[in-house]
């Protein structure tokens, strides 16, 4: 076909198509590969466009072989690396690439190892630590009752880390699982914020610190999922209580409906506030991912498992509403949860 005719047909291509001529040159492309290699292609050698050793190694083996084959391409998208897998192939005397955009795969196939590597990390700590006291109590400690008695004790703690974490896995994969469907139920969110802080209070007193509520709006009710609040309210309660000021003092406050910026609609705002050590800056936009914590240690110790304020996210992004987490290191920390009042109303999704 002579490049007149064929050049409309590879321009009409969604996808991204070069074509490569016996001589080396580029004698059609379209927008989409324009995209990935810049413009000003066509007529120009094909190695200007694509610097790439292991592309230009298999255009000349299919050259030569006269077979097809596939190449790894790394491209840029503004900051961030875009990964193609390029399909190297004959047609007729030329050789077609295409183009077959794999970042958001290899991002999906990434996440899923980080994610295995780190449950497998969560378990093994206190697995570690159960087998090391069993082989104790087997020898050494065996007829040492006192030894024994402390012994049972931190197995009995590292046993229930190992039960929190995978009731929080479960739960976070339940979370996912119906994040598409709205809630429907009309929930008293005064009610469930009081019974939320006086299920939490024996954790509190343990910790030294008060919890008070104050409902600047009686009587106020939110479409959602009351179980699923009744855990997002424990999870930041319990964290301002963790990460909260020895002896300090925990507020939540539920605020009267209004208009909010980036919710469409009313909706109520709810803070948790505690007078902690705070978060630095840099971690805040991070916390709602799986695992991450600012100290881990600090967080196993308090019996965290990293996995709250993820499950807070998801839970809250199923009622269209919105997490802020505001810190300010030695002053505390505020985190708000927006609520949308109506059913059409709240974050676009
Ligand atoms: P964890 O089980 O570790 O508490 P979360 O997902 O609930 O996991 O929280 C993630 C991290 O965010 C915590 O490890 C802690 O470092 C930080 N964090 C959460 N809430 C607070 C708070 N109120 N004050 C200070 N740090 C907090």
């Amino acid at each position: 076909m002579t490049a007149e005719r064929i050049a409309p047909v590879i321009a009409a291509l969604p996808v991204p198509v070069l074509l490569i001529g016996q001589d080396d040159r580029v004698r059609a492309s379209n927008d989409a590969v324009t995209a990935i290699l810049g413009p000003n292609l066509v007529g120009n050698h094909y190695i200007t466009a694509i610097r790439q050793p292991a592309v230009i190694a298999a255009v000349a083996e299919t050259r030569m072989q006269r077979i097809s084959r596939h190449v790894r391409f790394t491209g840029r998208d503004g900051a961030n690396d875009t990964i193609y897998r390029v399909a190297v192939a004959m047609a007729g005397d030329d050789i077609a690439l295409t183009f077959e955009d794999q970042t958001a795969a290899e991002a999906v196939g990434q996440m899923r190892r980080d994610f295995v590597a780190n449950v497998s990390h969560e378990l093994r700590t206190p697995l570690t630590a159960l087998l090391g006291f069993i082989e104790t109590l087997n020898g050494a400690a065996r007829d040492d009752p006192e030894a024994r008695d402390r012994f049972l004790g931190i197995m009995s703690d590292e046993a229930n880390r190992m039960t929190r974490l995978v009731d929080d896995l479960l739960s976070l994969s339940r979370v996912e699982e119906d994040e598409r469907v709205r809630p429907r139920e009309q929930v008293d969110l005064g009610g469930l914020l009081s019974s939320v802080i006086k299920a939490l209070e024996p954790q509190a007193s343990a910790a030294g610190n008060t919890v008070a509520l104050e409902i600047e709006a009686a009587g106020t009710m939110v479409p959602g999922d009351a179980g699923q609040l009744v855990q997002v309210f424990s999870n930041l309660i319990e964290n301002a209580i963790k990460y909260g000021a020895q002896g300090g003092a925990v507020t939540v406050t539920l605020k009267p409906r209004k208009m909010y910026p980036r919710l469409r609609g009313e909706a109520v705002q709810i803070i948790v506030a505690d007078n902690g050590e705070g978060i630095p800056t840099h971690h805040i936009a991070r916390l709602t991912e799986r695992f991450y914590r600012v100290d881990s240690h600090r967080s196993r110790e308090v019996g965290g498992t990293g996995l709250g304020l993820a499950i807070v996210k998801h839970i809250i992004n199923r009622h269209r509403g919105r997490l802020l987490i505001e810190s300010e290191v030695g002053n505390g920390t505020n985190v708000s949860i927006f609520l949308p009042i109506s059913q059409g109303a709240g974050v676009a999704s």
